[in-house]
């Protein structure tokens, strides 16, 4: 089967020339890296010292502690935890590669040092409208994940065979947790060619499910069904869901990072659900962070853009609203009035 073949000969020679002189190399993912950031960068980061580079992956802060068996997660320097060394190493780059985020401002408080930092850049990502922020961008919204446009990226440069278990562990689980383990955005036989040729690298794909999906808090589950009972509104004529994490009902359920995962797309299991969103009171910044999520037709890049500060993809978007939570609410309120005809008229 054919994989994209994402560079031309030009961007070829444009890999080849940054990355070949390029000695000191910083691997960036975005703010509040998932399994695909993670994933990605540490895939590559391990690519770049076969290929007897300095590379260092890094994020803006920490991951949740389920992407803590990564091969090479200790390596990861996330700057909020090590502003300085962060710095430094912004400082002796020679090359930035970003990975899994389209606009610098993913970077949050990471974006100024990233915006004053001289070294060229190549972006490789899936996200809508990359801004042209990089000497080289290879993005395809059509992937999946960013792990599958770097695995065919890595296939088209002639380095399956540098592929070992470890990048391939990073690649799969970038896969699997951007498709909510091959339960959306996954119908393209590509993407099970390109597992398939992940397995014949020696992965354990039910070790690596387990790793990520069965490796929470009982605080997360009780969390879970607290939500779920007490605190989820549905609006059945517009077929869309509703609910509010504060850092008051967090600390009830000993909340620790990544104990919010995936719960935006529980109220989509309700039959006829079109809409999914959830608002959760950021844990260190003033903010209110929103998750959309929508099956079929409906946009949630645009009502995150217009309503959320925010963006993303056709079915899975977010940004960001100031406190208080009250307040956020009635936002919601308006996006979804804004867009009441369509979510009551929409196809099943
Ligand atoms: P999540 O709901 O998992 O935080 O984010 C889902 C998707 O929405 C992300 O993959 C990203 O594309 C987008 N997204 C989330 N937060 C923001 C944000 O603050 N700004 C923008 N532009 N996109 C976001
Ligand atoms: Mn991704």
């Amino acid at each position: 089967m054919e994989l994209k073949q994402y560079l031309s000969p030009d961007d070829i020679n444009t890999w080849h020339r940054m990355v070949g002189q390029a000695t000191n190399i910083v691997v960036l993912g975005h703010a509040g890296p998932d399994g695909d950031a993670m994933g990605a960068i540490l895939a590559l980061t391990h690519w770049l010292h076969k290929q007897g580079k300095q590379a260092v992956a890094m994020t803006p802060n920490p991951c949740p502690d389920f992407l803590s068996w990564l091969p090479g997660f200790s390596d990861v320097v996330f700057a909020k935890m090590a502003r300085y060394k962060a710095q430094r190493l912004l400082n002796e780059a020679d090359l930035l590669i970003l990975l899994d985020f389209n606009a610098i401002s993913r970077l949050e408080d990471l974006a100024p040092s990233v915006e004053a930092c001289c070294a060229p850049r190549i972006m490789i990502d899936h996200h809508l409208n990359p801004e042209h922020c990089a000497e080289l961008i290879v993005s395809d919204s059509a992937a999946a994940a960013t792990c599958e446009v770097l695995f065919c990226m890595m296939h088209q440069l002639g380095a399956y065979d540098d592929i070992d278990t470890d990048i391939a562990e990073c690649l799969y689980c970038g896969l699997m947790t951007d498709t909510g383990a091959f339960a959306y955005n996954s119908n393209r036989p590509e993407l099970f060619h390109i597992i398939s040729m992940l397995l014949d690298k020696g992965i354990d794909k039910d070790q690596i499910y387990r790793n990520v999906f069965y490796s929470y808090t009982e605080g997360r589950l009780r969390l879970m069904g607290y939500l779920l009972y007490e605190k989820m509104q549905y609006y059945a004529e517009e077929h869309t869901a509703v609910f509010s994490l504060t850092k008051e009902e967090m600390k009830r359920f000993n909340y620790v990072r990544g104990d919010a995962e995936g719960f935006v797309n529980l109220p989509l299991q309700i039959k006829g659900t079109r809409l999914s969103i959830s608002l959760r009171e950021d844990t260190e910044k003033a903010l209110i962070r929103v998750s959309l999520r929508s099956i079929g037709s409906f946009r949630c890049d645009q009502m995150a853009e217009q309503f959320f500060n925010g963006g993303g993809h056709h079915n899975a978007a977010g940004g960001t609203l100031p406190n208080p939570m009250s307040e956020a609410l009635k936002v919601v309120d308006q996006a979804i009035a804004a867009s009441r005809e369509q979510l009551i008229n929409i196809e099943s």
